[in-house]
């Protein structure tokens, strides 16, 4: 079970390339990834050997320049390569995305030299990044963050603890952002820090519901030197740069979040076919029909908005609330679906023996990495209507 594989999602792609790029990635996630998912979730392994076969590939650094060592691929064919990641396991669809998060801040704001020195690596390597804003005591509150960088001659001393980290523990690169002035968005500045800097450490990984396989650790910076090439942007520029960097970091989690909603509609509509009820299969209810219906027209609708944003990037212009709507859709209708997915499945569903239990859990956290979806909704009303409390 299911006894018929699912049909490839039928995309609209810019080019021929781009279809061959997929077909490869489909290929790659579906053979060396899938078969394993679940055992190595429930077991809560990393599989660093997926992201260097992936480094090798070309396939960590898709939306940045060939010149860098990237794969120079518009957003709206790198969005649907980690939706294709998502669907075989989210551990890898988001692990993708946030290493291109984490990549951000020297690709867009690095000086020539900044960039020479350490893209090639980044992007095509073996290296991955992690990305580190959240603290314990700020989260959605990101600008009031403590973490403090201090300006010792040519060097910045690092002392602080960031918290929820992707890939904490497991990086080679942590792009941090950290205080260096006043309090609130303008005293902030981004550095990129390599993991073996003295001074560094992991915590223990998070006890979490779910993407289990996906390390998620405080990251501890006790003295922590670097030189002042390390730091990205000008200084005070770092809120800016991490947000910047949200921006299209949100169009990654809204496409993982498709991912992960049409892996649980093709377990439902195969298992609906198979399981036999008051002598039919259980697809013949129109019940269930119609529900299947619904979750279709949820990822079809998902799909359409993200990638309507992506194009908006890809052309220039400006996508910061369109991301913020895909985002705050695709995770809802990612967790709508794998829920009715779970139901699809009846008291199978609830058990660790299908996939559709353990896509309902990995849905969740979609709707609170990145901003929370609360917060998505400050930013889209912050367009419409401008700050609050003018
Ligand atoms: C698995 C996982 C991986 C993560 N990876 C990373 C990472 O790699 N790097 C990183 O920097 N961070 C990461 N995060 C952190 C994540 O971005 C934060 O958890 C998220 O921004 C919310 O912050 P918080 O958990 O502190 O919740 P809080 O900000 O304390 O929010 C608690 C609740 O209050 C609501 N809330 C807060 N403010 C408002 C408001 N003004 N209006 C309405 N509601 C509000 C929130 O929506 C939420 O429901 C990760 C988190 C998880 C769980």
């Amino acid at each position: 079970m299911p006894d018929r594989a699912p049909q490839p999602v039928d995309r609209q792609l810019p080019t021929d390339e781009a279809r061959d790029l997929i077909s490869l990635v489909r290929d790659i996630a579906q053979r060396e990834i899938a078969p394993s998912a679940a055992e190595e979730e429930d077991a809560g392994r990393f599989p660093r050997e997926v992201f260097a076969l992936l480094s090798e590939s070309g396939l960590l650094g898709l939306p940045y320049d060939a010149q860098s060592g990237g794969g120079e691929q518009p957003y709206e064919v790198y969005l649907q390569v980690l939706e294709e990641f998502a669907a075989a396991r989210l551990t890898v669809g988001l692990g993708v995305s946030v290493h291109t998060l984490a990549c951000y801040a020297l690709a867009a704001y690095g000086t020539k030299e900044q960039q020479a020195d350490h893209l090639p690596a980044m992007l095509g390597g073996g290296l991955l990044g992690a990305y580190c804003l959240s603290e314990p005591a700020s989260g959605s509150d990101a600008a009031s963050l403590r973490t403090k960088a201090v300006r010792e001659g040519d060097d910045w001393v690092i002392d602080g603890t960031k918290a929820w980290i992707t890939h904490g523990g497991v990086a080679d690169f942590y792009t941090v952002m950290a205080r260096t002035g006043e309090d609130g968005p303008r005293g902030i500045t981004a550095f990129l820090v390599p993991a073996d800097a003295e001074g560094l450490s992991a915590a223990v990984p998070e006890k979490k519901m779910g993407l289990k396989g996906s390390p998620t650790a405080q990251i501890h910076f006790d003295g922590v030197r670097v030189p002042d090439d390390r730091r990205l942007g000008d200084e005070g520029q770092g809120f800016a740069i991490a947000l910047s960097a949200l921006d299209s970091g949100r169009l990654g989690i809204a496409a993982c979040a498709i991912g992960v909603a049409q892996a649980a509609l093709d377990e439902a509509v195969a298992y609906a076919a198979q399981r036999r009820q008051f002598g039919k299969p259980i697809s013949d209810f129109q019940g269930l029909r119609f529900m299947l219906a619904d979750m279709a027209t949820r990822i079809e609708a998902g799909r359409a908005l993200y990638l309507a944003a992506a194009r908006l990037r890809d052309a220039g212009r400006p996508f910061a609330k369109q991301a913020a709507m895909a985002k705050l859709f695709c995770t809802d209708a990612a967790m709508a679906v794998t829920t009715d997915a779970v139901q699809v499945l009846g008291g199978y569903g609830y058990t660790a023996d299908f996939p559709a239990e353990r896509l309902m859990r990995e849905a969740k956290v979609l709707q609170i990495v990145e901003g929370t979806n609360q917060i998505q909704r400050m930013v889209i009303a912050r367009h419409l209507a401008g700050p609050e409390g003018r």
